[in-house]
């Protein structure tokens, strides 16, 4: 056919990994998974998506409780695997490390990490009337803790034991949390999380790059509006939700499971040669001029 012996070789491996994949239960089997904010919304849902794909997983919440409540249901629904409740507020670096290293203790890895925790503060607001408390509490928790997250994750990811037979292999999958509103202006301004979410998408394509031959991947992942307590304790009237639905093309809010199936297939190997990716699941409002009535 012309191609290259080496392209032929490849394609053959290639497929030989494909059917190695497929008979293996789940898409991250004996993988080790932290998710941030484990106990509500994305990260609630994803951390059981992945539990469900085969993946041990570390939950991590600033409210232990919820992350409890995460680990009691996983360990009600997948009994082959383990779920670790952990507090720890991901705008402290010691805490984060402590989260880290608590994955890698009890697990001896870390295959992916999901820095999702992140506020959107009632008294952020625009320019002139936004606090300088409100600004900073809101980039320690939002921007600070990305960083973190990646710092701590990829010092672990670094270290993780090659076992061929089991598909394990050191590097790993970052992925944090930005939002459309990082792609977006809005005229309902939330400066400092839209400022945060920004930081987010930059800093995780510049790490993409810069790890990239380590094996390390690190994606943002770019929610649309959904239909997490984030959001809706914050539309709470009727106007408020159509203010914003008008501009969503699907027309209507996103679920928390929709972005969680996102997180599975850029933690999983299908997404093996995703890196530096701006990720939107958004219901189209990113691509959006004028929408449908
Ligand atoms: P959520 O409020 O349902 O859940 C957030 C979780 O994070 C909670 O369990 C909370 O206790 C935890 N948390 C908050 N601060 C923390 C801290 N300092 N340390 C550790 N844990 C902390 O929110 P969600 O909608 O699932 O949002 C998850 C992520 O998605 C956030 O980064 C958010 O900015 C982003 N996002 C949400 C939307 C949306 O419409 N809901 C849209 C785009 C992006």
């Amino acid at each position: 056919w012309g191609y290259p012996i080496d392209v032929i070789r490849a394609s053959r491996d290639s497929s030989q990994l494909l059917s190695q994949t497929r008979a293996m239960v789940g898409r991250l089997p004996n993988k080790v998974a932290l998710v941030t904010g484990a106990g509500s919304g994305i990260g609630l849902e994803s951390s059981i998506l992945f539990a469900q794909e085969g993946a041990n997983v570390v939950l991590v919440d600033i409210n232990l409780d919820a992350a409890e409540k995460t680990a009691k249901i996983i360990a009600s629904k997948h009994p082959n695997v383990r779920a670790v409740a952990t507090k720890a507020d991901v705008g402290k670096e010691a805490d984060v490390k402590a989260a880290v290293d608590k994955a890698v203790q009890e697990f001896g890895r870390l295959d992916v990490m999901f820095n999702n925790a992140g506020i959107m503060h009632p008294k952020d607001d625009d320019a002139l009337t936004t606090e300088e408390h409100i600004w900073d509490l809101t980039m320690q928790i939002n921007l600070k803790g990305v960083w973190w997250g990646c710092k701590y994750a990829i010092l672990a990811m670094r270290n993780n034991p090659t076992d061929e037979s089991k598909g394990l292999h050191t590097g790993g999958s970052i992925i944090n949390t930005a939002s459309f509103v990082a792609i977006l202006g809005a005229a309902t301004p939330q400066l400092a999380y839209t400022a945060s979410k920004g930081g987010v998408l930059a800093m995780s394509r510049e790490l993409a790059v810069v790890h990239a031959r380590e094996g390390i991947r690190v994606n943002s992942l770019c929610p649309g509006p959904l239909k997490t307590p984030l959001l809706m304790d914050f539309l709470d009237t009727p106007e408020k939700k159509e203010r914003r639905l008008v501009h969503v093309p699907m027309g209507r809010f996103g679920e928390a499971i929709e972005i969680a199936k996102a997180a599975l297939f850029l933690a999983s190997d299908d997404s093996s040669y995703v890196t530096g990716a701006d990720f939107t699941v958004d219901g189209g409002i990113t691509s959006a001029y004028v929408t449908p009535i």
